[in-house]
């Protein structure tokens, strides 16, 4: 990896951020707070949230086994997503290397930042090579987005792979886990101590059941958090989405629940889908959802949407022509949908 300074833009390296009231004073033995031109009266939701979220960064630490300095909390990953290309990409100028089909927004992020996006095409089962990445990419390319398992194809990106880069990329790798509780490979937060050019996403949206609190998650070297921290609205996670956040991480065996439900759900759903006669074929998935190829994805698309269930359709996406995107719903759901299917003409 290049030295961060060569890699950051140097506006965000000699940015002074902006210092709040809370930031200037965060011990706990006031009980006078006349610093931050708040109502004083108790809504309860008076008072500006804690800027650098410490209660929930150290609940997460210790579930994620790692060190609160090495997390930055967003508003959704797609905050970090956001984050990373105004930390390290000029606009005008850099560049940024993906695969595709891959989540839309690295592509949205980009081109709201002027920043030109290239990408490689994965192959027949949905993977890519170091290599193939590493040869679309330059002096200016900044990061390269990686989604594992990915979206909307379901599956795992080769592990190794994935180190390949690691190992040979100058700029920074960003590992996207949103689905990654969903799947039997092994969390890219344990190689953060070797690769200081990693950087994870994971998400409280997708296994925890959050989606409506908008809590994502950055992983990296304190060096990069640090950057991230910088650039950051200085209140960006609210103080209703942090106590909920630490309510639900007292549920975790909820959740691990949650998941072997849905997982065993999933094994049900693609075994009934290979039994439908609009559907072709079902893509390998490790994820809370699966891409299948059906016989007319536009009209089937529609048909179940006169009949109230709505799926994705990905037609229009590179690889995935005649495909729809079924996330794994509650058992009921799921048997609608497979029930409505079985009529479908
Ligand atoms: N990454 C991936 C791969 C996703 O599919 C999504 C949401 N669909 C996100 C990130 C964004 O998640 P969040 O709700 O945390 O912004």
């Amino acid at each position: 990896m290049k030295p961060l300074k060569e890699l950051v833009r140097s506006n965000i390296w000699e940015l002074k951020p902006y210092s709040s009231a809370r930031n200037e004073y965060s011990g706990k033995d006031a009980s006078i707070f006349l610093d931050a031109n708040e109502n004083p009266y108790n809504t309860p939701n008076n008072r500006y949230p804690d800027p650098l979220q410490k209660e929930l960064k150290d609940t997460i630490a210790n579930i994620k086994n790692v060190q609160p300095e090495q997390i930055f909390l967003g508003n959704g990953s797609d905050e970090a997503i956001d984050i990373a290309f105004r930390a390290f990409c000029k606009p005008g100028i850099d560049n940024v290397v993906a695969i595709e089909p891959t989540y839309g927004m690295y592509k949205v992020c980009a081109d709201i930042n002027d920043i030109a996006y290239r990408t490689v095409i994965l192959d027949k089962d949905f993977q890519f090579k170091a290599n193939d990445l590493l040869k679309e990419a330059d002096e200016n390319t900044k990061l390269i987005f990686l989604c594992s398992p990915n979206n909307p194809t379901g599956n795992n990106l080769n592990c190794q792979e994935i180190i390949n880069l690691l190992q040979t990329f100058q700029g920074i790798v960003i590992v996207d886990e949103a689905y990654i509780d969903f799947s039997d490979q092994k969390s890219f937060l344990t190689c953060l101590h070797e690769y200081p050019n990693l950087v994870v996403l994971q998400t409280f949206s997708k296994a925890w059941g959050c989606a409506a609190i908008r809590l994502g998650m950055a992983f990296s070297n304190p060096e990069v958090i640090g950057i991230f921290n910088k650039i950051k609205y200085p209140y960006n996670i609210n103080r209703l989405t942090q106590q909920e956040a630490i309510q639900m991480t007292h549920k975790y065996h909820e959740v691990k629940q949650w998941i072997q439900t849905l997982l065993e759900e999933r094994t049900r759903m693609v075994k009934e889908f290979k039994k439908l006669s609009c559907c072709l074929h079902v893509y390998p998935t490790d994820a809370n959802f699966f891409l299948t190829n059906v016989t007319d994805a536009k009209r089937i698309y529609d048909y179940l949407v006169d009949k109230g269930i709505i799926v994705r359709s990905r037609n229009n996406i590179t690889l995935c022509k005649n495909c729809l995107r079924i996330t794994i719903g509650t058992r009921p759901e799921n048997d609608a949908l497979l029930e409505a299917l079985k009529s479908y003409r």
